[in-house]
């Protein structure tokens, strides 16, 4: 079935331009210029996901994300934050208001796009503890089981982890001291060289079936799991 996202943009030329990307994505788009059109679209026919952009005339974008996560009704319905450069400081204000993720404007459609599909799979299976299939590679949570083409991939743990974390976070850089906090937890001492080292190990698995470019190296700032090249 096709996903139903609202799009919260007073921008008319962001709001055509996303409204067009998921179309083409296979998703029905609906927007709304404010918080008073989007409560009153929600009302009507309550959609998967929400994109909301940060800065909207009369109520905000956080207000309106907040207003809608104290209400029962709406509270499970997952957000995507547009916000533009500066407004990153309020990314915690945004995880109290239930906020799911963060697109930064400017984005690109595919990167927003799969954010937009990773979020919705999260929401579907709970923390994705269902299967994940993307760029050949399918990693089953429950099981701990990662196949390509439906042959096993031998990974170690932390590559298994590793990999996890990059399939349900697709198209977007980490660095090394993020990929330290998700994967490896907080509050562990490691170097940071430690996770080229699991990357080496992690392509070396995926050599085998040609998929070891999906883990891409950015020059100064650190690892995406990618399925352009
Ligand atoms: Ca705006």
């Amino acid at each position: 079935m096709q996903k139903r996202i609202l799009i919260v943009e007073d921008e008319a030329p962001i709001r055509d331009m996303v409204a067009f990307a998921l179309r083409k994505a296979d998703m029905q788009a609906r927007h709304a210029a404010d918080a008073r059109e989007a409560l009153r679209a929600i009302a009507e026919a309550p959609p998967d996901l929400i994109l909301l952009d940060w800065m909207l005339p009369g109520l905000s974008g956080l207000d309106l994300a907040r207003r809608l996560h104290a209400d029962t009704g709406t509270a499970a319905i997952p957000i995507i934050m547009l916000t533009a450069r500066g407004e990153e400081i309020d990314r915690v204000n945004g995880l109290e208001a239930g906020v799911d993720d963060y697109v930064v404007k400017p984005f690109s459609t595919r990167e927003l796009v799969a954010r937009i599909r990773a979020v919705l799979r999260r929401a579907q299976g709970d923390d994705g503890t269902g299967p994940v299939e993307l760029g050949g590679l399918r990693l089953d949570a429950p099981a701990q089981r990662v196949s390509a083409g439906g042959q096993p991939v031998a990974l170690g743990p932390k590559e298994y982890r590793l990999l996890h974390f990059f399939m349900t976070h697709p198209e977007r850089v980490y660095s090394r001291a993020q990929l330290l906090d998700h994967v490896w937890g907080g509050g562990v001492y490691v170097e940071e060289r430690t996770v080229d080292v699991h990357i080496r190990r992690l392509r070396g698995a995926l050599e085998p079936f040609a998929l070891h470019a999906l883990i891409q190296t950015v020059r100064g700032a650190g690892y995406r799991f990618s399925t352009a090249p």
